[in-house]
């Protein structure tokens, strides 16, 4: 199972002491919050509490808390808008940080090359919709698919979100990192590694801003794309209740999780608050005040009987963070 610890090497067990609650409000003041419910801060609507969740605004900020963080053993988790994000039901123990004003500008880089291709940068905290929205109404082509995801720009570079044939890397030319020692690098298309909802990330490095290009286009086409886009996201996806989007990748060969997960007929499998859509199988809904527990059995339940069926290992999409209630392990 996928579960991703923002610091494995590092596993924090102790408690925020009252000296370092103080440096955090000292330095960062209204923009941190002590033992913050995570529930609040993913789509799911599920997770128990942070001990401290922190908005930062400024690559100087990022940089002082993750070597502070560093310094004092520490863990940390970069939170964007949580909708990837299944948050256990003991919560995180450590630092979560979320990037805020500072890092929700887009800007266009350059008026459209010969090539009519156009360079956009946009900071790691915008959502990556407001992006596409920019885009689509500059008449600028290739992020009309994430019109839906409703994620920000981080996290989907992280994520490489995509629909159907398209995805992030498509038109993501440069992504700057700040780096586990510091270092803010800015690397080119050439050297990013992506794969199918997946960028290879060093370990501890937060995304700042990426940068894309994009082509510029006729608007009117472009609109009516959009439109069809969003009428066939609205079709098959269940939107009416809390969820984290697809619960698991798609395996390899060309076949749905989706797919698997209804001819094993356990579409509208039910545990505590938490269901497995019966109009889309590979999401798990929280209809009624669920637990990460009571989704983290439906995901037992789903993986075991596919694997039963069809001997297909399905992996989750959705990352696995925090602590069971009552241990005493970190993120
Ligand atoms: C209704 C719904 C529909 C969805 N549809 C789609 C879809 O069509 N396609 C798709 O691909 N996904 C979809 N998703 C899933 C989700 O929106 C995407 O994976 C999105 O890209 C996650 O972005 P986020 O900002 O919410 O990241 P989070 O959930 O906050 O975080 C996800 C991961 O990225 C890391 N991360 C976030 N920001 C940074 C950063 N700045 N630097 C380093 N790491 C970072 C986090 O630590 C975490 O590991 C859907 C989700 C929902 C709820």
């Amino acid at each position: 199972m996928m579960v991703e610890p923002a610091k494995r090497a590092n596993e924090q067990t102790i408690n925020m002491n009252k000296a370092d609650k103080k440096w955090l409000t000292d330095h960062f003041g209204s923009q941190v919050a002590f033992d913050e419910p995570m529930y609040r801060h993913t789509t799911f609507g599920i997770g128990g509490p942070a001990d401290a969740l922190i908005t930062v605004r400024t690559d100087d900020q990022v940089k002082d808390l993750v070597n502070w963080a560093q310094e004092k053993g520490y863990a940390y988790l970069i939170l964007g808008a949580g909708s990837n994000l299944l948050v256990r039901d003991g919560g995180i123990r450590g630092i979560v940080l979320n990037l805020g004003n500072g890092f929700k500008s887009i800007d266009q880089r350059s008026e459209a090359s010969p090539n009519g291709s156009v360079h956009v940068t946009a900071g790691a905290g915008v959502m990556v919709q407001q992006l596409a929205r920019y885009a689509l109404d500059q008449g600028l082509a290739g992020l009309n698919f994430a019109l839906g995801i409703p994620g920000t720009v981080g996290g989907a570079l992280r994520m490489n979100a995509g629909a159907r044939d398209t995805c992030m890397a498509d038109t993501t030319i440069a992504i700057s990192f700040l780096k586990q020692n510091g270092e803010v690098v800015t690397l080119g298309k050439e050297q990013l590694c992506f794969s199918y909802r997946r960028f290879d990330l060093e370990q501890g490095s937060i995304i700042l801003r990426g940068e894309f290009q994009l082509k510029r286009t006729d608007r009117e086409t472009l609109q009516r794309e959009a439109v069809r886009m969003q009428k066939k996201r609205r079709s098959s996806q269940p939107l009416a209740f809390p969820s984290a989007g697809s619960t698991f990748r798609n395996p390899a060969g060309g076949i749905y999780a989706a797919e698997l997960i209804d001819r094993a007929g356990l579409k509208g499998l039910r545990k505590g608050g938490a269901e497995v859509s019966t109009k889309h199988a590979n999401f798990i809904l929280n209809k009624e005040h669920a637990s990460a527990s009571d989704v983290l059995v439906l995901i037992e339940q789903v993986r075991a009987t596919v694997f039963e069926r069809f001997e297909v290992n399905l992996e989750p999409e959705v990352m696995i963070v925090g602590r069971e209630t009552g241990s005493k392990k970190s993120l």
